[in-house]
């Protein structure tokens, strides 16, 4: 192979080929001279100190608060996604500043010696694994300084992406979109790749794990389909967390109204029938 053929992506299942200079679907990837690189490493879009619960996480040191980082891209096509406006563009479509894994550790450590209530680093906001080495390089750096790392993720990455980063992260929650094939395809992802995500990362001892499903009208708000999705995630650990959460109108998705608050609560209450702790949010 030359410098000049097209490569594979092998991040996720959309398998980019792309040729020298070209952009991955995600807008985070590219080849770059014959090699597939994170082009959107170390470029932060969004910084924020959150309280844990806003992950959301609740179930893993409530009270605590966690800096919370943001870039650009993803590689899904959620029409109503809330944070379009850095996950849908590119490095030309929004305003980043570059901060490498030692300045984020850095930072990490100051806010926590000002606050030891502020635990650690959290991958966040958009889909952070599209270049999860950058997710790694910090999660190592952040380990070092006794501080936490916490993953908000999509999940729809492969196994060897999710294995490289897992040992290094302490809480996960991860969107569970749906528990329907035919509704990740329309989004551009795929529903088997986020259950082994969300497989492995409940295996992984050292990792706290919640999952969060939106409730959108008309898209899965069945009790059928919350009924297989939680009978599935209990199938793996009935003390799995699931936030169940309400849709409000956004970027694309403007034609129908927020989830009905009832219909929100009716679905928790199905999940409850499998799962032990089930929230719900937005509401
Ligand atoms: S991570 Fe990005 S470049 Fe790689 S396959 Fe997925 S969408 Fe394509």
């Amino acid at each position: 192979m030359s410098a000049g053929d097209a490569i594979r992506c092998t991040t996720c299942p959309r398998a980019c080929t792309l040729r020298p200079g070209a952009v991955g679907a995600c807008r985070a990837r590219g080849n770059v001279d014959g090699r597939m690189i994170a082009l959107s490493y170390g470029r932060v879009t969004s910084v924020a100190v959150d309280p844990i619960e806003k992950k959301p996480l609740a179930r893993w040191m409530p009270g605590s608060t966690i800096l919370s980082l943001g870039s650009y891209g993803c590689n899904l096509r959620c029409p109503w996604c809330q944070n379009h406006e850095i996950s849908q563009v590119g490095e030309d479509g929004v305003d980043w500043k570059e901060m490498l894994p030692a300045e984020v550790a850095a930072l990490a450590m100051r806010l926590h010696g000002q606050d030891p209530r502020m635990v650690g680093v959290a991958y966040t906001y958009n889909e952070p694994l599209v270049a999860w080495e950058f997710v790694h390089d910090c999660g190592v750096l952040v380990h070092e300084r006794g501080l936490k790392n916490v993953l908000v993720s999509a999940g729809c990455v492969s196994s060897e992406v999710v294995a490289a980063v897992a040992p290094l992260i302490d809480a996960a929650n991860i969107d569970l979109k749906s528990f329907r094939a035919e509704t990740y395809r329309m989004l551009g992802g795929d529903l088997a790749t986020v259950k082994a995500t969300i497989e492995l990362l409940a295996a992984t001892s050292t990792c706290h794990l919640e999952v969060t499903t939106l409730i959108v009208p008309g898209v899965n708000d069945t009790r059928e389909e919350m009924d297989d999705l939680a009978a599935w995630l209990a199938s793996i650990d009935p003390g799995i967390a699931l936030h169940v959460s309400r849709f409000h109108p956004s970027w694309r998705m403007r034609d129908r109204g927020p989830t009905p608050v009832i219909r929100v609560y009716e679905l928790a209450d199905a999940a409850r029938e499998h799962l032990i702790h089930v929230y719900t949010g937005n509401c």
